[in-house]
């Protein structure tokens, strides 16, 4: 706690703020009619930031994943001050258009797989899954195949909160409640090798066997995070994305990836499908696109798709798509990524981080440490009090100035991509306290 006069009234600030909060907001994923003590956020630099009661924390998260090139970049924020005083937002439906969404398409489609055609722009990652599926269901229809209409899924994939992306969500606690769910999805294995199990042949064997039973005519696309993410920080099995492709294509099933995390450096690459020898038909992005400064997400469109939606009314699409002043801090985030060699140094730090953090499998209570780039996960094992205690982890390395996320059994990890290797250890020192005594 802050002291001395200033300090003080920096407490009084935090307290009220806190109150008002409590009596007035609904926070995503909070829990309704009982709110917990907020943490004020006010300030960030790099992979530094700062509550309202000036308490500083290493972000060993960047909130859920979003800021590859970290907190307080004054180019971002002169990138959207400049469109917002030129032309703030117009419209994208139809045959209107802006500069700053031509120019980053244009780019995107540079950096991206050259099969890739297209972009559509969204606000996020949950409006480009259902983009995505609305998509791919209308190019079988459009080609004179509408019964093809199932999406193939995978339990602890994470796709977002609207009404296909929930529905192709396979965690159950983000499930449950809501009434039917949109039909027509179903769900694979979680593609986890746990500790390096052999698990390759068994997944692709339930992939076959289920195309054989639902019947390749009824199936739209699979859709799955390269890296699964909410689920885990579960790198995928060695071969697993180049066999599901291969049968994939062998079945004319389309191919989304959902890489709102893994996309713009967080494992390393452009575009995660990179790293794992896959060209997906639709690539699906958000977060890292703009750093998280502006709400914006892409979807970009493979060649497979156009040949097949070529000439359908695509009656889709949401107010702020193609936003201008998105798209402008966009253009001004990739240009970061690129000058100042993030991608490279996700790889590099990564390996640090998870040497670092690996000797905690020895541990009886933690099931595997993992991770690829700067996404990674400690397990806890999977006993009924385990989320409990990661949720305990996250609590304590918060109050020692480390801000790490639980995600159901799991710590997970993924820090801006600038963070420097003593901010790092720091956070691997407090983590492995507190996992150790978890
Ligand atoms: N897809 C993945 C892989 C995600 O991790 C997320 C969010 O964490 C989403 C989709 C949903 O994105 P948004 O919250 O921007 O709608």
């Amino acid at each position: 706690t802050s002291t001395g006069p200033s300090g003080r009234e920096h407490d009084d600030r935090a307290r009220r703020l806190a109150e008002l909060d409590v009596r007035t907001v609904i926070h995503p994923h909070s829990v309704i009619g009982a709110p917990e003590e907020p943490l004020i956020l006010e300030r960030g630099d790099g992979a530094m930031v700062w509550d309202v009661t000036g308490k500083a924390y290493i972000d060993g998260t960047c909130g859920l994943w979003q800021c590859p090139v970290g907190h307080g970049r004054p180019e971002l924020a002169e990138a959207a001050a400049e469109q917002i005083a030129k032309l703030e937002f117009y419209s994208s439906f139809g045959d209107y258009s802006n500069e700053p969404s031509i120019r980053l398409a244009e780019r995107l489609l540079e950096l991206a797989p050259p099969t890739m055609r297209r972009v559509f722009f969204t606000n996020g990652g949950s409006e480009g899954n259902e983009t995505a599926i609305k998509l791919a269901r209308l190019a079988h229809h459009h080609a004179g195949r509408p019964e093809r209409s199932v999406i193939l899924a995978r339990t602890g994939g994470y796709h977002g909160m609207g009404g296909g992306s929930l529905a192709a969500t396979g965690i159950d606690r983000l499930r449950a409640g809501y009434g039917p769910l949109m039909p027509g999805i179903e769900f694979l294995a979680k593609p986890h090798a746990v500790r390096g199990a052999d698990v390759t042949d068994a997944l692709i064997a339930e992939i076959e066997e289920r195309i054989e039973r639902i019947g390749a005519d009824r199936i739209a696309a699979f859709v799955g995070e390269p890296v699964l993410g909410v689920g885990g920080m579960v790198p995928p099995p060695p071969d697993y994305w180049p066999r599901v492709q291969e049968i994939l294509r062998r079945h004319g099933i389309l191919l989304i990836l959902d890489e709102v995390v893994t996309a713009f450096g967080r494992i390393g690459h452009w575009f995660g499908c990179e790293r794992y020898d896959v060209e997906p038909d639709i690539i699906v992005t958000a977060k890292g696109l703009s750093s998280g400064y502006i709400p914006m997400g892409a979807v970009l469109v493979g060649e497979r798709v156009l040949d097949l939606a070529g000439g359908a009314a695509f009656l889709h699409g949401f107010t702020y798509n193609g936003h201008p002043v998105g798209a402008a801090v966009a253009l001004a985030n990739i240009d970061i990524l690129e000058r100042e060699g993030l991608l490279a140094r996700a790889d590099r730090l990564g390996r640090r981080l998870l040497d670092a953090l690996k000797p905690l499998e020895r541990l009886d209570h933690v099931l595997e440490v993992r991770g690829v780039g700067m996404m990674l996960g400690v397990e806890l094992d999977r006993g009924p009090d385990t989320a409990a205690a990661a949720a305990g982890v996250q609590a304590r390395a918060r109050a020692d100035g480390v801000i790490v996320r639980a995600s159901g059994n799991t710590i997970v990890l993924s820090p801006p991509l600038v963070i420097d290797e003593q901010q790092l250890d720091a956070l691997t020192r407090v983590l492995t306290e507190h996992v150790a005594t978890a």
